[in-house]
């Protein structure tokens, strides 16, 4: 299994690393051409409007979008903006994923968080038991999910902060910045 994570801007490399630890083969996409033999991708937080404009500049809209209709990608925080069909205002997004994303939901960068997540799919997929820890950094929020999107986490007061639609997956958080491993191991059986 080889996944790509995409490295024009933002924490790809800490994706990479939680990969190797995983021991899967990652690599760092930044053209078209590097997306072959790929059997997924992670698009990682950072900047969403950033990580669009250079995404347009590289020529790689169209290749991540036919990408997206058959093999997994997963988008954490800027990268799940970038996934999704609507944020409220005019910025390169793949559309792939019937959400509708509200950026920087929390507040300022001074406003980042961490809290306490019951995420029963992703206990199952792993066989554990343990709540999942997140990282919310000047976080969106999902504000709807439409089509077969499902939703699989939220904060205590219902905000929707990761969301699932088939083969393709969306977390308001930072899974790549914390020891548990859980959620690249709950991606990659997305990808089997
Ligand atoms: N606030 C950023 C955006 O709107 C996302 C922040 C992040 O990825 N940590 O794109």
């Amino acid at each position: 299994m080889k996944i790509g994570v995409l490295a024009l801007q933002g924490d790809f490399a800490e994706h990479v690393a939680a990969l190797k630890k995983l021991n899967v083969e990652a690599s760092e996409v930044r053209l078209p051409e590097h997306l072959k033999g790929l059997d997924g991708l992670i698009i990682p937080g950072g900047e969403s409007t950033t990580i669009g404009k250079l995404a347009v500049a590289y020529h790689l809209m169209d290749s991540l979008k036919v990408f997206g209709q058959r093999r997994a990608i997963w988008g954490t925080c800027a990268g799940a903006i970038f996934l999704s069909k609507d944020v409220s205002r005019d910025q390169p997004l793949l559309g792939l994923m019937d959400i509708k994303v509200q950026r920087n939901a929390f507040g300022r960068q001074i406003d980042s968080f961490e809290t306490d997540l019951d995420i029963p799919e992703l206990k199952q997929a792993t066989g554990t038991t343990d709540d999942y820890h997140a990282v919310f950094i000047r976080a969106p929020i999902i504000e709807s999910v439409s089509g077969d999107a499902k939703i699989l986490a939220s904060i205590p007061d219902g905000r929707i902060v990761a969301a699932q639609q088939g083969h393709l997956l969306a977390t308001s958080f930072h899974p790549e910045l914390t020891d548990d491993l859980r959620f690249h191991k709950y991606f990659l059986t997305m990808v089997d």
